[in-house]
């Protein structure tokens, strides 16, 4: 058995110190869209960027070491690293996928669907019924996401997988609201976990990406294979901009994961919010499955305040520290209002079926100091409610 390093350990080692033509200490950005064959007939490790790059190669190298997976394929975006996975489902085979998924996933799933290519059911996992039905009809592949979007709702991973294997469906996951340093999916029993590594992983909001890392070498080379041949295989310089990213992986999401405890707490307790997700706090449906599931409760957290479409309007403009804009898990605190645009492409209807109210708001929280967000906060929090914030005056 090999030692298996800490995720920090992982990341600041990185391909450090692998360079043969100068000895760079960090790895070097290899742009080049070709390379020279030694002569006729001898290629060597690399011959065109689209099938390889070494620059991409670390990138890959680093995450499956990270997800303990035997291979990652690094793709363009978080969209691509599904379109990839979806390439192991035959034509008309059946997908099971969480009723509250990315509203992009949705979108790939259902239009997919119209044209024949697969058939898909949206399920609640959280449901035994509704899985009991989904699972008796023969899934080829069963798609997982925990904790969900917007409303932080947690799956029990290893059950979902186990469900999986007793029917020979392969199971993803989409790790991208945790990254591997909070949660480790294979090691729960998935066959493959996805990232938008546009998120956590790169964790700067300059780049786009993303990644699909498989438990097996058979569905590592697959996945290598259908990247090459879609052509969906990231840039180098995106791969160095996310390998220079990941490695503060760790430090960063723990630290903001503890920022973000902090301001569930003080939500929690204002009058004028009147309802928090967070899987971080007790009375959270899913807070024991994620405890156990894992290493830390993460930095997203989604809460529905009191107040008319004006006030949540004066309450958003109030804001300082946290930027109205979609994305996620940044160095910089954002606030989302999933009615109105993460989401928005849901009819009123399914966004009410899933929960999303037109009162409740996303946040994806930073490395800014927790007493300069819950201050932030607290202030914009008196333009909402002016009524109740008069009678605690009083
Ligand atoms: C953002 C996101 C995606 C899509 O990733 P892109 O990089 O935007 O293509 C997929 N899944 C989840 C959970 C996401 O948050």
């Amino acid at each position: 058995m090999t030692h298996k390093f800490h995720t920090s350990t992982l990341t600041a080692q990185a391909s450090v110190a692998t360079d043969t033509s100068y000895g760079a200490v960090m790895p070097p950005l290899h742009l080049s869209s070709n390379f020279t064959f030694a002569g006729l007939g001898e290629k060597r490790q690399y011959d065109y960027s689209r099938s390889g790059n070494p620059t991409r190669d670390a990138l890959g190298d680093a995450l499956a070491k990270l997800e303990n997976g035997c291979g990652a394929t690094v793709v363009s975006s978080g969209m691509a690293s599904l379109t990839l996975v979806l390439q192991l489902v035959d034509q008309g085979g059946l997908v099971i996928a969480p009723h509250d998924c990315y509203g992009g996933t949705h979108r790939l799933l259902t239009s997919l669907e119209k044209r024949g290519l697969l058939r898909v059911l949206f399920v609640d996992q959280n449901n035994q019924q509704e899985l009991d039905v989904a699972f008796k009809q023969n899934p080829a592949l069963v798609l997982i996401e925990t904790p969900s979007n917007p409303l932080l709702r947690i799956t029990d991973i290893k059950h979902i997988t186990n469900l999986a294997k007793a029917c020979g469906a392969i199971s993803v996951v989409d790790n991208t609201f945790l990254s591997p340093a909070l949660q480790r999916p294979l090691d729960l029993g998935a066959d493959i976990v996805v990232h938008s590594t546009t998120k956590y992983l790169n964790g700067h909001s300059d780049v786009v990406g993303g990644a699909a890392i498989a438990k097996n070498p058979e569905l590592a080379e697959k996945l290598g294979w259908w990247a090459n041949c879609l052509g969906i295989t990231g840039a180098p310089f995106d791969s160095y901009q996310t390998l220079r990213g990941i490695r503060t992986l760790d430090i960063r999401i723990k630290q903001q994961s503890k920022t973000t405890e902090t301001v569930a707490e003080f939500l929690e307790a204002h009058p004028a919010v009147t309802k928090v997700y967070y899987p971080g706090l007790k009375n959270h449906p899913g807070h024991a499955i994620a405890k156990q599931q894992q290493f830390g409760f993460g930095a997203m957290l989604s809460f529905e305040v009191d107040g008319d479409f004006a006030q949540l309007s004066q309450f958003v403009d109030g804001l300082k520290l946290f930027t109205l804009a979609e994305s996620l898990g940044g160095v910089e605190s954002l606030i989302a209002h999933p009615a109105t645009m993460t989401h928005a492409a849901m009819d009123e209807e399914a966004r009410q079926t899933a929960g999303i109210a037109d009162n409740l708001f996303r946040i994806s929280v930073g490395l800014e100091h927790a007493d300069d967000l819950v201050d932030d906060l607290s202030k914009a929090l008196l333009l909402l409610n002016k009524k109740s914030t008069f009678a605690r005056a009083g």
